[in-house]
């Protein structure tokens, strides 16, 4: 008995390998489809200055929606695409994208606000990710003040190297560099020193628990600190209430990104946005 058992086992391990890369290959195959049919999309979460409300830039968020599959989270599909090298068209396209959509912007209202996006740790590997911004900024007119790239630990961790070198060329060019998640998984401090960061985004994780943790609190102020006296700004990711958003002003943070204030949202909502007031 035990031995069918363990046979059943078997193959009941077998079936379900067979059938998650089963799986696998198809949602590559799909996302391929996705990304030769321009279905991807992306999103736009606003980024508020704590002090005046006003919007200061958004954050583009790509987004996928598959026809059987239904919406799929980019939690689970990036991480997939930097396993099989598709982030690197992904990211090449969500930038010019996100370029073309913040020069519309800026011709639609003559507001200034900064367009935010990600970028995968896998992109900076590829060596000559500096030529790719440098193209889109040029083949979509963007003014590269207008632009900042939101990179996490995990580039500077995996691609230690040549990542200075990469981020001075960008930094260069009058783009700005974010540090992504701050705080979330082995965030040194060190990075802070090292590298040509113009804003750190404290980790949402963090954030969450501002209202409950009275350690967090003492981080987050400390976090700041830290921050300004490098001459960095700081944004607190996934603010959700106002108790959060209180206490994220009276230490003295500089800018809010949260379902609070703003959701991610289509292109076209975002102009009524951006009034001066
Ligand atoms: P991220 O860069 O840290 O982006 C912020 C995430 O937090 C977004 O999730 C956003 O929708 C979510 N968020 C914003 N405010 C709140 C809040 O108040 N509460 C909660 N619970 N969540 C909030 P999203 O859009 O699902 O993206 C998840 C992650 O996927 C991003 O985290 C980023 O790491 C990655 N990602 C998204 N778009 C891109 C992209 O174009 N390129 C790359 N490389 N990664 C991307
Ligand atoms: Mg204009
Ligand atoms: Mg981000
Ligand atoms: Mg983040």
């Amino acid at each position: 008995h035990a031995k069918g058992e363990g046979r059943n086992n078997f193959q009941y391990y077998r079936d379900s390998m067979n059938s998650a890369m089963v799986e696998r290959a198809n949602m590559e195959s799909k996302l391929r489809e996705a990304i030769r049919d321009n279905r991807l999309f992306l999103l736009y979460q606003p980024q508020a200055d704590l002090r005046t409300g006003e919007v200061i830039g958004v954050e583009a968020l790509v987004r996928w929606k598959d026809p059987e599959l239904g919406m799929i989270s980019p939690s689970t599909f990036i991480p997939f695409a930097e396993e099989n090298g598709l982030i690197v068209e992904i990211g090449t396209w969500v930038l010019e994208q996100a370029c073309k959509q913040a020069v519309a912007w800026l011709d639609e209202t003559d507001y200034p606000i900064k367009v935010a996006v990600n970028v995968s740790a896998v992109q900076f590997a590829k060596g000559n990710f500096q030529e790719v911004v440098r193209n889109t900024l040029a083949r979509t007119g963007l003014d590269p003040a207008h632009l900042c790239l939101e990179i996490t630990e995990t580039s500077f961790m995996e691609h230690i190297d040549r990542i200075d070198v990469v981020l001075e060329e960008i930094r260069e060019l009058g783009v700005l560099i974010a540090l992504d998640d701050f705080g979330k998984g082995f965030s040194s401090l060190n990075y802070l020193r090292q590298f040509p960061i113009d804003i750190l985004k404290i980790d949402r994780g963090f954030v969450n628990e501002l209202s409950t943790t009275s350690d967090t609190g003492a981080i987050i102020t400390a976090i700041i600190a830290m921050a300004h006296a490098l001459g960095i700004k700081v944004i607190a990711e996934g603010v959700e209430n106002t108790q959060q958003l209180e206490c994220l002003r009276e230490r003295n943070c500089d800018f809010v990104q949260g379902f609070y204030l703003h959701v991610p949202q289509d292109g076209r909502k975002i102009p009524p946005l951006l009034v001066i007031e």
